[in-house]
């Protein structure tokens, strides 16, 4: 600083117009902050209803009262991420600087050595995002304002709607369209519905699989049929959006695609699964219809070469499952110099703290597209005061410092992690002939 401007700065200080309690915040504000160390983790884990198997990390520091909150939350390994957080990764984050969020990223990437995994990215970003909140609360600021800002008023949200028959769906759109949503996503009954052969119908093997049985054939039918008959009911204003949950051979998967694009959708969403993206390539020679993927992403070489390469138009991945809103951040850079837009994945066992990290990179970045919503019943809102609130299709957080949430550890300690059923959940979709369809 140039003498100048030192002394103009000491003058101001000293001058009787400022108040004093204000002359002590400025002092402090110039001279920056005291040094911090992380002192404890605490590794929370709650099943507060529903599909919930929450994991949160809570990141004290050396300053009486100062911590953050991050999502390490993961419906099918909870047990096992939050085993992993307690014996592995605290004892490397005790001791350590919060300020220090970058070189905390890049420490906690290599410190197993095997990178890239699903359970690593939990902690990762567990960690990432409680040292943000950290850094907001001691600034006095929301976490977008240390990102650069708002470049939007509020984060647009796309709906769920859902109906086992065109009539069904009808409802669900319209209820949607009056809250105020723009955006909204169609399923005819869930994962793969419209493509499923009911059970012990069909031409089945002798002995074996009798259950609902998914047919690519009767889907690739049906799914355009869906949206004729919406965009006759609706008309082209409302966004529509699909998720196809890779159930589709790579051939269909184009077929598809290609059959859809007359109806204008704002995407399609998982047409291919991870394994197949090469694909994508394909779908691009034939057809204009907009690529959604991402969901299942956990290596960056996955979604990369998607990027770079402009083979999708939004990138799904789950702020939580991929390193935080630092990993985020960099995501969205990639994709604004590409030409791709965000679209962060929510889902309904996701939890109040991974969709505040999503809201505040969102609110910030320049490539930002659309957000999925989620929204949790009032018992939530009380455990952790601070969750955001969607209305009219918009989603706000609460403009407190830091992530702006907290979490009642009493109210989550009443609902202890609860054991998944045993046997199949809801990842295991099979064919007519008893064999595994991918999700
Ligand atoms: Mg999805």
């Amino acid at each position: 600083m140039s003498l100048t401007r030192r002394s103009l700065l000491s003058t101001l200080l000293a001058s009787p117009l400022i108040p004093a309690h204000v002359q002590a915040q400025l002092a402090q504000r110039t001279r920056g902050l005291p040094k911090l160390t992380i002192k404890d983790v605490k590794v929370i884990t709650t099943s507060p209803g529903g599909r919930y198997q929450w994991v949160f990390v809570k990141v004290i520091t050396s300053e009486p009262g100062l911590y953050g909150l991050g999502s390490a939350s993961n419906v099918q390994q909870a047990a096992a991420v939050a085993n992993a957080i307690e014996t592995f990764y605290k004892p490397g984050w005790i001791g350590k600087d919060p300020d220090r969020i970058e070189d905390l990223w890049q420490y906690t990437h290599v410190r197993p050595y095997w990178r890239n995994s699903t359970i690593q990215n939990n902690a990762q970003s567990a960690l990432d995002v409680a040292l943000w909140d950290i850094k907001g609360k001691r600034a006095g600021m929301p976490v977008y304002e240390l990102l650069g800002g708002k470049a939007r008023d509020a984060v647009p949200l796309y709906a769920h709607a859902d109906g086992k028959d065109f009539q069904a769906l009808d409802e669900s759109v319209k209820k949607y369209i009056d809250e105020g949503y723009r955006h909204i996503r169609v399923q005819l009954g869930g994962y793969g519905g419209g493509g499923f052969v009911a059970p012990g119908q069909g031409s089945r093997p002798r002995e074996g699989f009798k259950a609902q049985a998914f047919d690519e054939d009767i889907y690739v039918e049906t799914i355009p049929q869906m949206f004729e008959h919406l965009r006759v009911k609706f008309g082209k204003e409302v966004k529509l959006l699909h998720d196809v949950h890779e159930h589709l051979s790579p051939a269909m998967a184009v077929e598809l695609s290609k059959r859809v694009e007359p109806y204008r959708l704002f995407f399609l969403e998982d047409v291919l699964p991870p394994e197949q993206i090469s694909w994508f390539k394909n779908i691009r020679q034939v057809t204009t219809t907009p690529m959604a993927m991402g969901e299942l992403n956990v290596n960056p070489h996955e979604w990369v070469p998607l990027i770079t390469d402009r083979l999708i138009d939004f990138v799904r991945n789950r702020v939580s499952q991929t390193g935080g809103i630092t990993a985020a951040k960099k995501t969205a850079a990639l994709c604004e110099t590409h030409g791709v837009r965000t679209a962060w994945q929510e889902g309904g066992d996701n939890d109040p703290i991974n969709q505040l990290a999503s809201y505040h990179v969102d609110l910030n970045i320049t490539s930002f597209g659309i957000q999925e919503e989620n929204h949790f019943p009032d018992m939530i809102h009380e455990m952790m005061p601070g969750t955001a609130k969607l209305i009219g299709g918009y989603l706000y957080g609460s403009d407190n410092p830091g992530l702006g949430i907290d979490l009642n550890e009493q109210l989550a300690a009443k609902w202890p992690l609860v054991p998944l059923p045993k046997g199949d959940i809801w990842t295991t979709v099979r064919g007519i002939d008893g064999s595994i369809v991918k999700p």
